[in-house]
């Protein structure tokens, strides 16, 4: 590990202060600190910002949620009003890391997390994402768990976060100030594709720290869920998943919310799929023709073709287990 200062920040005004003089921000540290360990990331200096008043949940004046970016993954998860309103962000929680992780990991620094490709995390390969301009060791390596979605010859790796998939789903916002004050960000425009600047992820500005992320009120009745398709039944990543929130009427749908995880660079929403679903009556047939189009636009690599019908059968699924007729 390479040396480091560490500062614990007692309000705002000096987490920012010692932003704009390009510490970073840290909270759960349950991403960070491993980076260090393994010195994928060597900060000169760490702001711990878990002091800061960032760890409420409440419910806007617009019938949205908000949530603190300081909220344990485990507290949102549990959450009565989170569980209530949005089961899918409480079950998408709880399919992520390990109980432990949960207790400590945050919602902003789980937004924030960098991504699990193994070449990222292995110093010795060639990555673009950690060094800039080094090449991609993935792109011809093994890339059984990348991505379909959003790939560039600069990267192809998968943005790990459950959570991200069901805010893409919901269309949240993210709440950033930093030393020009507040600012918000729609979450579709928050986690950056990689193109030719892989390690620019996320919509942050320099000393920005985020203060919390809001779902729009959705009409009711929604029910909502998430499916995460993975190697093993705990503390492993996505090879698919889908965040579905439904609102059907008088036998039809009204609305439809579909994102899918483990298959692109960032979130990836269906805007086909959803379109196919509105306006229908629920069918066995409209859910697997609305499925299909769940991969229009893949490109799968050398190993990791198996996604393009593992995320037809994903959603499909998700869609049978929320609008019924299973
Ligand atoms: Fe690095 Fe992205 Fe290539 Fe992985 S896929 S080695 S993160 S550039």
């Amino acid at each position: 590990m390479h040396p480091f200062t560490y500062t614990k920040a007692a309000d705002t005004r000096e987490a920012l202060d010692a932003g704009r003089r390009g510490g970073r921000y840290i909270a759960g540290g349950t991403t960070l600190v491993d980076l260090m360990r393994e010195t994928v990331e060597r900060p000169a200096s760490l702001i711990d910002i878990s002091a800061l008043p960032l760890s409420d949940t409440t419910v806007t004046k617009g019938g949205g949620l908000r949530i603190g970016a300081l909220v344990r993954m485990s507290e949102a998860a549990a959450h009565p009003t989170v569980r209530a309103l949005y089961p899918v962000i409480s079950q998408a929680l709880e399919l992520s890391a390990s109980a432990q992780l949960r207790n400590m990991a945050t919602i902003g620094g789980n937004i924030m997390q960098r991504t699990r490709c193994t070449y990222f995390r292995d110093v010795t390969a060639d990555c673009n994402k950690r060094e800039p301009g080094s090449g991609c060791a993935a792109l011809h390596g093994y890339n059984r768990g990348h991505a379909i979605f959003g790939t560039s010859d600069s990267c192809v790796a998968t943005h790990p976060s459950d959570l991200a998939v069901a805010l893409a789903a919901l269309e949240a916002t993210i709440h950033l100030l930093g030393p020009d004050g507040e600012r918000s960000v729609p979450f579709s425009d928050f986690l950056l594709q990689p193109g030719s600047t892989p390690h620019r992820e996320q919509a942050v500005l320099p000393g920005e720290l985020i203060t919390g992320v809001e779902i729009p009120a959705h009409p009711r009745p929604l029910t909502s869920g998430y499916l995460k398709v993975r190697d093993r039944q705990s503390y492993e990543f996505a090879l698919t998943s889908a965040a579905v929130a439904l609102r059907i009427g008088g036998g039809v749908i009204r609305e439809a919310k579909v994102a899918v995880g483990g298959v692109g660079t960032v979130p990836w929403k269906l805007p086909a799929v959803e379109r196919r679903l509105i306006g229908e009556r629920p069918s066995h047939r409209l859910w697997a023709e609305a499925a299909e189009q769940a991969t229009d636009g893949a490109r799968p690599l050398k190993y990791n073709g198996f996604k393009v019908e593992l995320l037809k059968r994903t959603v499909e699924r998700q869609l049978r287990t929320l609008g019924g007729i299973t």
